[in-house]
């Protein structure tokens, strides 16, 4: 893919980035969206000036709104989630960074925003990574995890789409998302709460959805859960997807599922990669629902071999155990199985640049 950026970013100087020693500290135990970069970029719209304006690259600092400001009110706001990686010479590479620009630009349609131009997102989220390419943690499993958000920047309290935004994108060093690593979780079935409905705004990458999620996830780490997985709005019975992982079902016969993209749940990059990658292998790959009372039978009848859980944060994650009101079940030996190791493998060579990429996935920086 080509590669010279199209965007003029205009540089604010630093007067303090982080010295050394400090961030190399950071950069040994870097955890998970806890310390971020020098820099951040910013570009501003509105609607009554022409679209898009001013695209700047200067230190990540606080930001000022006004206390009317629409975001505060009524939400409009989305984001994204991808990572840099570093490869064995030495350079950062991005891993299907088209993929996003395409996803927020779906979810801006959804929450009536303006779209960001696939260019100036992609060198907006270039320019971060070649700025503060010494942020990369150089820890095992390490890598910069990019933020890019926008939300609506104008004052006003009618309910309306808002004529002024801020798109902005930071870094965050990081190494895993669970603290268990690469070990199978444990995951709390929400029968209470539901994530999405049809029709509303569950396939879009939204706040609300997950301030929606924060109450059963609590309760779920409140009973000694990682993570808590959401059921269909209507019967309550079809398993849609984790608050941030997709979900596949893997069965004794070689066969695996996914529920579908119906509008009610995100549709993950890493969900897609996994299915050509599987496909690749000749597995059978089906996308249809799937309930949580087969999901049961399935685990104790042994026909269910696996289950993964992935995302970009987490990379792709065995269940090991589901717990709800009517019980708990394993699966498997409650660890990670074979595929879920083999696909996390290769998933993760091809965007650490130490397996073949034969999807053309990477862009290198
Ligand atoms: N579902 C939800 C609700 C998520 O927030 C995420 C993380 N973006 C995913 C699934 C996985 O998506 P991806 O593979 O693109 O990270």
């Amino acid at each position: 893919m080509a590669d010279a950026p199209n965007t003029k970013f205009t540089r604010i100087p630093h007067p303090s980035p982080m010295n050394d020693t400090r961030r190399e500290a950071i950069l040994q135990d870097p955890g998970f969206g806890t310390s971020f970069t020098d820099h951040m970029v910013m570009a501003e719209y509105d609607a009554d000036k022409g679209g898009w304006q001013n695209p700047t690259i200067g230190p990540r600092e606080p930001i000022s709104v006004d206390p009317a400001c629409a975001v505060l009110h009524y939400a409009q706001e989305i984001f994204e989630g991808m990572k840099a990686y570093r490869h064995p010479d030495g350079t950062s590479a991005l891993f299907r960074p088209e993929q996003n620009a395409r996803r927020f630009n779906a979810s801006a349609r959804r929450m009536a925003m303006p779209e960001v131009p696939e260019a100036l997102f992609l060198d907006a989220v270039k320019e971060l990574v070649r700025t503060d390419r010494n942020w990369m943690p150089q820890v095992e499993g390490g890598s910069l995890y990019l933020r890019p958000f926008m939300f609506a920047s104008e004052a006003f309290l009618g309910v309306r789409p808002a004529r002024q935004y801020k798109f902005i994108v930071i870094a965050s060093p990081v190494g895993g998302y669970f603290k268990k690593g690469a070990k199978a979780v444990s995951i709390w079935v929400s029968q209470d709460y539901v994530r999405a409905a049809q029709g509303g705004t569950g396939a879009a990458k939204t706040g609300g959805n997950y301030a929606a999620s924060l109450v059963p996830q609590a309760k779920a780490i409140a009973k000694g859960h990682d993570q808590v997985v959401f059921l269909d709005a209507i019967e309550r019975k079809w398993v849609e997807e984790l608050g941030g992982m997709n979900l596949f079902f893997a069965f004794d016969d070689g066969s695996v599922v996914t529920p579908p993209l119906t509008g009610t749940i995100l549709p993950g990059i890493t969900r897609d990669s996994l299915l050509s990658l599987m496909r690749d292998e000749g597995l059978a790959v089906r996308e249809e629902p799937y309930s949580i009372d087969q999901w049961r039978d399935d685990a104790t009848s042994g026909r269910l071999v696996e289950t993964m859980a992935c995302g970009t944060a987490a990379v792709v994650t065995a269940v090991g155990e589901v717990a709800g009101r009517d019980g708990s079940f394993s699966i498997g030996s409650g660890g990670t199985g074979q595929l879920t190791a083999k696909l996390r493998a290769k998933l993760t060579g091809i965007q650490r640049g130490t397996e073949p990429d034969p999807h053309g996935w990477v862009v290198r920086l």
